[in-house]
């Protein structure tokens, strides 16, 4: 087997287990907030920390960070563990900053009693304006030297809802000299009148993320909390919060940061996905242009391929930005081995082969998958009228046309060799009908020596009278900028691509497709990747491009 070299995360793990960190305290977790659908940058994170929790054997907790009631929904919950479930990764606990609030609570009158937080009931601009500069130092709050027992007392009555919104907060006293802005005089809590997902009316004060992050760490336990790179600044705030409340005997949670997973051609950040899902641009969150695990997957993304897809592209401790090609190479790799090779006509024209008797049918063994022996083989119609790709004929073409024109010939995939005679066109001479005839004795796979004759191109096609009609969806990126969010005075969405999808209602696909499933995933030889939609039926079939294939026939 291939020896893997370790990642600078998995160096620094073996480095504490070096230096005695027992391995069963090895301890990891996910913490998404509940404000939107898992996104492919998720999909690193996931795959890091359930992937740590493989390699040593760890748990690894799934832990909502369900702290902003305003932004938070069951409906996002529900979502996350489905698609991490959809992933293969099982967490060993499902926990929610939420659970913690008192203990929390707790922990900030411990702070005040100490003389290490003070409530500030000054507006949020005088605050700000108070933070100074990262060169100049900031000044003191006013209320920064409140008394224990007035503190003690105005958090309690935050805390019954006695206060509106906004008009007071609770800070760490640290220093206001500090050269890392984080550490002059964070917020610690903020009074929310709003319900949350879980707690319902329980609280009108919520803890930010700083304070809640590490304290959670700290209960659960958690050896390494592994997190973007933003958050780089945040470790000095991290380790005095854990200061704080660490009692010297258990495990202290450590904070490593690697950078943020993006992808070119889309954004990531929820908040402009929310902006893509509410404003219509998409439709919803699962829309298959969305580089979230819930549009992949329904674009046709296998767990595998997303999970190959972050093996591949790798941890780094520099911003970066990965080519949605190496994701696209993921899924083409691992649909090239798995997904039943089928028929399907996306620009139908017909084509009548005239020597072949009229009512008469054919039933041809077609391969299923030429890269998996296991795959067997099925039967698909032919007979007299067939469709085959528009593009795929012309009356006169160069040297270099592989497909059919008059006069020569082509093979029919599966089936025999056929020559164009001569078309039919309408008035506006648009061709309507290709007439050809066909040689009996060049069935394919027949072992006769007209099987064999050597014929340059391969044509897919199905049967008129044995073809299901079906609806497909060709995806194309749905930005045209390879970073759309990267511009300065231009928002994202002026680089959306109003090319994105391209509905075909015509589409003709071999009958073997009519049972389909919704998800079953096929190719369509010489087009590319479909898989069937979630608004697919037996009456409408409906099937989305996963991808188109490159080469015209893959092997
Ligand atoms: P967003 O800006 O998209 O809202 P977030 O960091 O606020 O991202 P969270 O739900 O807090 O989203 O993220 C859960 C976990 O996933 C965190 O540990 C976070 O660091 C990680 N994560 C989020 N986005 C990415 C990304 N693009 N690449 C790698 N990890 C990510
Ligand atoms: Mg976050
Ligand atoms: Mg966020």
């Amino acid at each position: 087997e291939e020896k893997k070299s370790l990642n600078f995360l998995e160096q620094i793990i073996e480095e504490d287990l070096a230096n005695g960190l027992s391995r069963d305290k090895l301890r990891f977790r996910f913490p998404p907030e509940p404000n939107g659908y898992l996104h492919i940058g998720h999909a690193a994170s996931i795959c890091l920390n359930f992937g740590l929790g493989l390699k040593y054997n760890a748990p690894v907790n799934l832990r909502f960070d369900d702290t902003n009631p305003a932004k938070e929904e069951q409906e996002y919950v529900d979502a996350i563990k489905k698609d991490i479930q959809w992933l293969g990764f099982k967490w060993a606990n499902e926990l929610y900053s939420s659970d913690y609030f008192q203990q929390l609570y707790d922990w900030a009158i411990q702070l005040i009693k100490k003389g290490l937080a003070y409530v500030d009931d000054q507006s949020s601009s005088e605050i700000a304006a108070q933070k100074g500069t990262p060169t100049e130092a900031g000044t003191n709050s006013p209320n920064r030297d409140r008394s224990i027992e007035e503190n003690l007392e105005l958090f309690e009555k935050m805390k019954n809802g006695e206060f509106p919104e906004g008009s007071h907060v609770l800070r760490a006293k640290i220093d206001m000299a500090s050269p890392n802005m984080h550490m002059r005089d964070p917020i610690l809590y903020r009074i929310l009148n709003k319900e949350h997902h879980r707690t319902g009316n329980t609280w009108n004060i919520y803890p930010m993320y700083d304070w809640t992050h590490g304290e959670s760490d700290y209960i659960e336990q958690i050896s390494h909390s592994i997190c973007t790179l933003e958050f780089k600044s945040h470790r000095e705030l991290y380790d005095w919060y854990l200061d704080q409340v660490y009692s010297g005997k258990d495990l202290r949670p450590k904070q490593r940061e690697f950078a943020r997973r993006n992808l070119s051609y889309t954004v990531m950040s929820k908040r402009k996905l929310l902006q893509l899902v509410e404003e219509g641009y998409v439709n919803g969150w699962d829309d298959p242009r969305m580089p979230t695990i819930s549009g992949l997957r329904r674009r046709g993304y296998t767990p595998k391929s997303i999970i190959k897809f972050s093996e591949v592209a790798g941890i780094s401790k520099r911003d970066n930005v990965t080519d949605v090609a190496l994701l696209e190479f993921c899924i083409k790799d691992d649909l090239n081995k798995t997904a039943p090779r089928v028929m399907a006509v996306l620009n139908p024209v017909k084509l009548v082969i005239t020597n072949f008797p009229e009512g008469k049918e054919e039933w041809l063994e077609a391969e299923n998958n030429p890269e998996d022996e296991n795959a067997g083989s099925r039967k698909v119609p032919f007979s007299r009228e067939i469709y085959i790709e528009k593009e795929d004929f012309r009356e006169e073409a160069n040297k270099k046309f592989f497909r059919l024109k008059l006069g020569k010939e082509v093979r029919l995939k599966n089936a025999y060799i056929i020559k164009a005679e001569s078309v039919i066109k309408d008035e506006n001479g648009e061709i309507t009908e290709i007439h050809c005839t066909y040689d009996p004795l060049s069935r394919s796979g027949s072992g006769t020596e007209e099987s064999k004759r050597k014929i340059k191109g391969t044509l897919h096609w199905v049967s008129i009278a044995h073809a299901v009609k079906a609806e497909v969806r060709l995806y194309d990126r749905l930005f045209s900028d390879e970073a759309p969010d990267n511009h300065k005075d231009k928002d994202f969405k002026e680089f959306i691509n109003p090319n994105s999808l391209e509905i075909i209602d015509n589409a003709y696909v071999e009958p073997s497709l009519k049972e389909a499933n919704i998800g079953d995933k096929f190719q369509f030889q010489r087009l590319g990747y479909f898989c069937v939609d979630t608004d697919s039926s037996t009456e409408n079939l409906v099937f989305n491009r996963t991808v188109p294939l490159r080469d015209s026939w893959a092997k």
